[in-house]
């Protein structure tokens, strides 16, 4: 099949290249023109484990293209995915489909024959039904079947999670529509991932429930690590135990420093405004958004805690800023206000990600970029690992005690264990779990 993905971003860039991957013709589409030439000249715009040989075994098999040419390459497909951005709008925290109401006027213009529009990016519920209003009324005698397909995939196992899903939500109620989009996902329907066909404002709504739902889970582990704190219990444990309850599952119950990245912290405020609209308020998704909002600060204090207040001056060496490892997507990431609160409190902040600074230098000031680990820790008074990159999993911690100015590691993301840490000679603090002097 003929496919064309409007918008080469995280989603569409994956999208495009597993696709291809799979077999059909695709043509990747952006606005952006910088993009678009690193991506002819074989660099990526992201990192993303096993992209960039992806991107390349298929170009070079002729089977994937990058333009910014929208015209011809819907004006050419079976398939016209719809995967730009949808941010939080300024203000109100409704999803922003600016950008999507004008990708669909463009593929309005252009699409040739009968063309599947199928809206990937994470929309609101209804906004299929405004695309397909915008396409009629742009080319009233357009032969078009505008479908919701949203996207699950993870950022840093993007192209596993692609290539092999939980399941594939496809909302029609278009027999012909299907029939395309089983054909496009027909290696996986081999593969025995499960498809699920739903109408289009159901298939929308999963999308954010299923967001909201993951975002609610990793909230309620961080209040329980905090309660864990408190009474002297072990959030690492409770987790084991809660989660080998089959009904309960094991899967993002980490206690952390609150989750970030490019799409719960939108997708919850989102939907918050979408229940507010309809007069069904979500009440449990407004708790997690309080609690997590508040949470990112309160990882500051944890680091005053450690230090015994004593922040005005000192240095506190950060690793790992991008929201997860293997990313180097800082979008919301909880470094940002733990880096601000740390400021705040008079702190001088030195850090280091394996992946992220490029990014990260947008979003932060006054921060001293290093060059490993060992450079950041150099003259702190604490190490904080916010982001649990495996490089930051076995640390020297003699070598690091030889360069602190003072043994204290905060450790966000519970990579290692009390003793082992205080075996050499460092001050503990984890989320959930006993503190260690
Ligand atoms: P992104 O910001 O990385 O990429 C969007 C791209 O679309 C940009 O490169 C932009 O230049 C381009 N674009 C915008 N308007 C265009 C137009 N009219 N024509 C051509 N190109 C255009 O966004 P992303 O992270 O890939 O997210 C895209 C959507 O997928 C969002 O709705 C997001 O919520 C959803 N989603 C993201 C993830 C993720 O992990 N990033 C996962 C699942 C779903």
């Amino acid at each position: 099949m003929r496919v064309a993905m409007i918008g080469t971003g995280y989603v569409g860039l994956v999208s495009g290249a597993c696709f291809a991957d799979f077999g059909h013709e695709v043509t990747c589409v952006d606005k952006d023109k910088s993009k678009i030439d690193a991506l002819e000249r074989g660099v990526m715009p992201i990192f993303e484990p096993g992209l960039d040989a992806l991107v390349a075994s298929n170009v070079r098999a002729g089977r994937l293209k990058f333009t910014t040419e929208l015209k011809p390459a819907v004006a050419e497909a079976d398939a016209v995915f719809i995967a730009v951005g949808t941010p939080s709008r300024r203000g109100d925290g409704h999803a922003d489909l600016s950008y999507v109401y004008d990708a669909a006027r463009e593929i309005g213009a252009a699409v040739k024959g009968f063309t599947v529009i199928v809206t990937k990016s994470t929309v609101p519920v209804g906004t299929g039904d405004e695309v397909e209003r915008i396409v009629a009324e742009t080319r009233p005698d357009c032969e078009c079947a505008v479908v919701s397909n949203p996207e699950f995939l993870r950022e840093g196992a993007a192209i596993q999670d692609f290539k092999h899903p939980d399941r594939i939500v496809v909302g029609t109620d278009k027999p012909r529509a299907r029939e395309v989009m089983t054909e496009l996902y027909r290696p996986l329907y081999l593969n025995r991932s499960p498809i699920l066909f739903t109408d289009r404002r159901t298939a929308e709504l999963i999308k954010y429930a299923a967001n909201a739902f993951l975002a609610t889970k990793i909230t309620f582990i961080n209040e329980i690590a905090d309660l864990a704190e408190k009474v002297g219990a072990d959030v690492q444990e409770i987790a084991r135990g809660i989660g080998l309850d089959n009904r309960i599952g094991s899967k993002f119950l980490h206690a952390g420093p609150g989750y970030g990245g490019s799409c719960f912290p939108k997708d919850t405020l989102a939907l918050l405004k979408t229940g507010q609209d309809h007069e069904a308020p979500l009440r449990i998704v407004e708790a997690v958004v309080s609690v997590n909002d508040m949470r990112k600060r309160a990882m500051a204090r944890k680091v005053s805690n450690a230090l015994h207040g004593e922040v005005r001056g000192k240095t506190v060496a950060l690793l790992g800023l991008t929201f997860k490892p293997n990313t180097d997507d800082m979008r919301e990431a909880p470094s940002i206000p733990i880096i601000t609160a740390l400021q705040d409190m008079g702190a001088k902040v030195r850090a280091y990600d394996p992946e992220g600074m490029e990014q990260a230098k947008a979003y932060v000031s006054g921060v001293t970029f290093c060059k490993d680990a060992y450079d950041c820790a150099q003259g702190a008074s604490a190490l904080v690992i916010v982001t649990e990159w495996e490089q930051f999993r076995a640390l020297d911690f003699a070598r690091l005690k030889s360069t602190m100015e003072r043994p204290v590691l905060v450790d966000l993301r519970n990579v290692y264990q009390a003793d082992e840490v205080a075996r050499h000679g460092f001050a503990y603090e984890s989320v959930g779990r006993p503190r260690q002097n």
